[in-house]
């Protein structure tokens, strides 16, 4: 038996809600009593703590966000600010501590167990950027959510024979851009982890022109730079009107998928489970398809790489 606080941090995804669900559900029937922890690592520090029953987190698994709300706190990254955090732990009488969210998050838990409290995080974030992890919590709803959006703007691009350049998100990485550019088609996939090549982008565009094909997309990660930038020296080099899309918020709300949903609630037991065997420190993940406990200070050391195969993928299928 543990007292376990459970909180989600950084940017929201969805599926959290499952996965606040399943530490809550999971942990009471293992007889734990569960605390949930407001506004993620803000909270922690200002002790914004409550009690979790069963019919707390009745009617969530569906429902993207997070009901435990989420934040991000430069205070969390000093010394003092978190030893106001571990303080508060104390105080609650909390010894085991899940944390749900991205690299960042996983970051603060590293250092949370560097002093000394029992943390295990799992990896909820739609960026799908966090090591040793396959997969992320929120990663295959956004991808389906870039999908419904994408065809839409296809069914238009095609009507008015227009270029579209869409900008997804995915921070510096290129995760969310190579699933949704495969998915739906791309002509080109913008990705920050491949330099960008905009004479081979325009040659594309030209060659499917020259076989007829009226509209085409470019699919942009938004760390590779401004769509606007972008579209402006496909132009000058092409002749094309380009229009541009940036998606947005768009792509981190919504319901989470079954995936996701499965997903979050494996990872939120696995984690309480994690803790009750008397394991800490770890970053709880998904490989080959099974749950996998690695040390954070480990999987911190390890940068995730993208699948450069499907990104080659996508340039055979799109010629
Ligand atoms: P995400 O978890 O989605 O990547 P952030 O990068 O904003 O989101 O991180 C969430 C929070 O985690 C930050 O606001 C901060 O409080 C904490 N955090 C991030 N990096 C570190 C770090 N290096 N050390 C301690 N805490 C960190």
């Amino acid at each position: 038996m543990l007292r376990i606080g459970v909180l989600t941090s950084g940017g929201d995804a969805p599926g959290m809600n499952a996965a606040i669900r399943a530490v809550v559900r999971a942990g009471i029937f293992r007889g734990s009593t569960v605390f949930g922890i407001r506004r993620g690592f803000l909270g922690l520090m200002a002790g914004d703590i409550v009690p979790m029953d069963v019919g707390s987190v009745a009617d969530i698994i569906y429902r993207g966000g997070t009901a435990l709300l989420t934040g991000r706190s430069d205070e969390f990254k000093s010394g003092e600010g978190r030893q106001r955090a571990m303080n508060a732990l104390q105080d609650f009488g909390i010894d085991g501590l899940v944390v749900i969210g991205g690299d960042g998050s996983v970051r603060g838990c590293r250092e949370l167990a560097r002093g000394g409290i029992r943390v295990v995080a799992i990896p909820g974030t739609i960026d799908n950027d966090v090591p040793c992890s396959e997969l992320s919590i929120g990663f295959d709803t956004a991808v389906n959510t870039i999908c419904y959006a994408v065809d839409k703007i296809r069914d238009t691009a095609e009507a008015l024979e227009r270029t579209f350049v869409v900008e997804v998100m995915g921070r510096d990485t290129g995760f969310l851009a190579l699933a949704s550019g495969l998915a739906v088609g791309a002509e080109s996939i913008l990705l920050p982890e491949v330099p960008t090549d905009l004479d081979e982008v325009c040659l594309r565009l030209r060659r499917s022109r020259a076989r007829s094909k009226r509209h085409s997309i470019v699919i942009l990660a938004e760390g590779v730079g401004s769509a606007y930038d972008i579209a402006r020296q496909i132009t000058e080099r092409t002749g094309f009107p380009m229009r541009i899309i940036i998606l947005g918020h768009i792509q981190r709300g919504g319901a989470p998928t079954a995936l996701d949903r499965n997903l979050a609630s494996r990872l939120g037991a696995g984690a309480v489970e994690t803790l009750l065997a008397g394991r800490h420190g770890k970053l709880l993940g998904l490989n080959g398809g099974c749950l996998q406990e690695t040390d954070l200070e480990v999987a911190l050391e390890s940068r995730k790489g993208l699948n450069l195969a499907e990104y080659e993928l996508v340039k055979t299928l799109s010629i």
